[in-house]
Parts: C-alpha cells; sequence; structure tokens
C-alpha cells in the first residue's frame, strides 16, 4: 500500500527510532516499497559562527550522513530500496519539505509515551501529523 515511507531520525534519541523503523520495514517489505531516512540538524545562529570552525557545517553533516547510512544498512531492506538525507533547518519544516519534494506517501514518526509535560503527542509529531500532505504513523515508544 505504502510505496515511498519517510522516517524522520533524532540521532540523539535512537531509542526512539528503533520502533518506528521497525514498523517500517515492515511496511516497506509489505510493499515492497521504498524507505527513506531523514535527519534534521540545526543551524546555529549565525552570531555563533565565529566561535565554530569554518568546516563545522560540513563535518556535522558528514557525521550525519554516516550515522544514517549505519542505520540503514542494518535494516533488512534491499540496498537500492532505502536512502537517506540530511537537511539543515527546523525539524518539522525540513521533513514536511522532504515529504513533498521526495512524494513520500507516508511519514513514520517515533514518539515517546504521552506525559504532562507533551500532552498526548510531541510537538514535532504534533505538526507534522497535523500539516502533512500525506498519511502519518506515530508509532510510541515505551522509554
Ligand atoms: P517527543 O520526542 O517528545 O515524543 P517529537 O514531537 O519531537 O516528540 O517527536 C519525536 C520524533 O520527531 C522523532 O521520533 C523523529 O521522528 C522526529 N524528530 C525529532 N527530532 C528530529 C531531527 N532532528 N531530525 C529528524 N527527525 C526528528
Amino acid at each position: 500500500m505504502f510505496k515511498k515511507i519517510l522516517i524522520p531520525i533524532d540521532l540523539s534519541e535512537l531509542e526512539v527510532a528503533k520502533p518506528a523503523l521497525s514498523a517500517a520495514v515492515e511496511l516497506a517489505l509489505h510493499a515492497q516499497g521504498a524507505m527513506r531516512l531523514i535527519t534534521v540538524e540545526t543551524l546555529l545562529p549565525a552570531s555563533f559562527m565565529e566561535y565554530v570552525p569554518p568546516e563545522f557545517d560540513k563535518s556535522q553533516e558528514e557525521r550525519a550522513n554516516h550515522a544514517l547510512a549505519e542505520i540503514g544498512a542494518g535494516l533488512s531492506v534491499l540496498k537500492e530500496r532505502i536512502s537517506h538525507t540530511v537537511r539543515f533547518g527546523g525539524i518539522y519544516v525540513e521533513i514536511l519539505a522532504e515529504a513533498d519534494e521526495w512524494g513520500a506517501d507516508l511519514i513514520v514518526i517515533g514518539s515517546h509515551r504521552p506525559s504532562m509535560a507533551t500532552y498526548l503527542i510531541g510537538s514535532n509529531a504534533k505538526t507534522i501529523v497535523r500539516h502533512a500532505k500525506c498519511s502519518v504513523l506515530v508509532i510510541r515508544s515505551v522509554t
């Protein structure tokens, strides 16, 4: 049913990503669909730039690409059906833009269990559910 599945991953919270990845793999295998992993790196404010090395963004991007490639290689999906991308900017803005540009028909996001602090669903997950043009599956993690 779903042929192009986008999975946003917060590289600092891989435990939350795991259940979402497992669900996405099952769906992709079932439909012989493609998966794309995306992580969004935050841009540093211009005023910080003089305090970081000139290649900071580049090495941040390389590290993130490498991490996504490793995650992808560990999934039981054919290599040609999996891709990844790193974008810079606002988290949900970039995820929604990638979903549009790539033509995703499903976004699978992980989310913590509801707490009073987030009231039912986290803010990135909530905004993606509200504004995505395609279907969105929110997988709750138990941690
Ligand atoms: P919470 O973590 O409080 O449940 P969020 O609304 O931040 O709530 O949703 C978490 C999900 O958002 C993550 O599982 C991931 O899918 C996505 N996400 C969060 N940060 C990033 C990021 N930097 N890059 C890509 N996806 C992210």
